[in-house]
């Protein structure tokens, strides 16, 4: 969700406000029961507010949703039923088949990221790092269609003066015709295209990158690549700079982790920290900060200033490291080992997606309603999992699917041992330990798995270019040269 200051601090509240939910069966509010009439007109005194003045009549009314869509209060308003530890999340955003799908990704369009980094100097791999974590390489986009999104969120609960702003901004962005009304569909909140920036984001810093004269971040994998390094340019990015590096605390070594209390190299090389290998640290980052993601005794980091642009691309510090990972893996492009040197402090690390889809289809053919066998433990596939627990006496019943659940279900169920462990949060947690779900599909929206919406009826039906909508397995794809083409999307385009 890509954030103009102001906007950061709008949804890092949204996101404070997940984070530090109660996590005892908080879950999911009812779709509340939204009056039609109340959000006609709502958006009739929306249409001649100052908000709406660069918003034509035309554009509004053609765009204008007949009806308002519920699941977005819902979503707006949920809270995770479950705590999910670090090593869960980092494990599903950055798996194997996500290097492979980057280090494909960065051969396809060698050309164009070798253009983009001399235009911003932003490191190829920082851009694919967050293109993969994002959308997965354009491949997850997010459905919901954002002006009846939009026009529901901004009438109805709270933050309506927010998301107002960001609804006259996507109706600018149709407008000025850079992108297809069509295409304009994404997460919950608004967050849309490959790089899934909010429409005041993209109307500061989205770039025509191919040359056709529009901004298209649906489309166009040039555009999207190219706006997301301008968009960390824009954020301070310092080129030739590292991200930061995994390191070794010398022994006995406590401190908190504080990403934003930034020292020089020497100072922690008289603290002894090395290198994650032992290695000393190089003099290659300007001043660094470490980051304890799971407290002193698992995986240490110290981050530079480019960290910190990741961090501003979805106010998390996990979330940053996901896309830190997952460049430093397509670096090396070396898909084999995803961990980093430290474990984890955990006895049952995390699960890859192809892990979860695997649990999914036991769970499924075991008769558990878990929706879609998608890759994503969500509350479904969760609430299954501690039912399954529960039967079979595991202990804990958490519904947490680690690799010894994993092992358990798929190898032998018979073998199922229940286990005394406690495995669990008990480690010290940084402000966000708690992240918002892979940004690939619908970042907030996602943490709620919530039934695909009713669709969209605008009146009258826009004639503006050909729908991708309902179309999941083909995308158009402009090249650099101008050319489009289709591309399945399980290539990763
Ligand atoms: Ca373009």
């Amino acid at each position: 969700m890509r954030l103009t200051p102001v906007s950061t601090l709008s949804l890092l509240s949204l996101a404070i406000g997940f984070s530090f939910a109660s996590t005892a069966q908080a879950a999911k509010p009812p779709a509340p029961d939204l009056s039609n009439a109340e959000l006609q007109q709502c958006l009739d005194g929306l249409k001649n507010s100052s908000k709406f003045s660069g918003v034509d009549g035309y554009t509004f009314n053609n765009y204008r949703p007949s009806q308002p869509d519920p699941s977005v209060i819902q979503s707006l308003n949920y809270q995770p039923e479950f705590q999910k530890d670090v090593w869960d999340y980092l494990s599903s955003l950055v798996d194997s088949e996500r290097v492979e799908d980057g280090i494909r990704a960065k051969r396809q369009w060698a050309d164009t990221l070798r253009k983009i980094e001399s235009r911003y100097g932003v490191k190829a791999e920082h851009v694919l790092g967050v293109w993969g974590v994002e959308s997965n390489f354009g491949q997850t986009l997010g459905k919901k269609p954002l002006f009846e999104s939009l026009a529901t969120l901004s009438c109805f609960d709270r933050r309506q003066s927010y998301f107002q702003g960001e609804y006259a901004n996507a109706l600018k962005i149709v407008q000025n015709g850079d992108i297809a009304p069509s295409d304009m569909t994404g997460s919950w909140a608004g967050a849309f295209g490959q790089t899934q920036f909010m429409p005041s984001t993209f109307l500061e810093l989205a770039v025509d990158f191919d040359g056709d004269g529009r901004r298209d971040l649906v489309n166009s994998v040039p555009d999207a690549l190219a706006s997301t390094a301008n968009f960390l340019d824009n954020r301070g990015y310092r080129t030739g700079e590292p991200w930061g590096y995994e390191v070794k605390l010398p022994s006995g070594y406590w401190a908190a982790s504080d990403r934003k209390n930034k020292k020089s190299i020497s100072h922690w090389r008289d603290q002894g920290l090395t290198l994650a290998n032992g290695s000393p640290l190089p003099y290659d980052l300007n001043s660094a900060g470490l980051l304890l993601p799971a407290g002193a005794e698992g995986p240490a980091f110290l981050v530079g200033k480019n960290f910190d642009t990741f961090y501003s691309y979805n106010a998390s510090e996990n979330y940053a490291l996901a896309i830190a990972h997952l460049s430093d893996l397509i670096t090396k492009e070396d898909s084999s080992k995803t961990d980093f040197v430290t474990a984890w402090p955990t006895d049952d690390p995390g699960i890859s997606r192809q892990q979860a889809k695997d649990i999914q289809q036991a769970l499924l053919n075991a008769g558990y309603d878990i929706g879609e066998v998608d890759g994503i433990i969500g509350d479904n596939t969760r609430t299954a999992i501690q039912q399954y627990q529960t039967s079979k006496g595991i202990f804990p019943a958490d519904g947490r699917a680690g690799q010894k659940f994993y092992r358990a279900v798929i190898g032998n169920a018979g073998n199922i041992a229940p286990s005394s462990t406690q495995y669990g949060n008990q480690y010290g947690q940084p402000a966000n330990s708690q992240p918002l779900q892979p940004a690939s599909a619908d970042r907030m929206g996602q943490l709620i798995q919530q039934q695909t919406s009713t669709p969209i009826t605008y009146s009258p039906q826009s004639s503006v270019q050909p729908s991708s909508s309902g179309n999941t397995r083909y995308r158009r794809v402009t090249s650099a040269d101008g050319s489009v083409k289709l591309v399945r999307v399980d290539e990763g385009s």
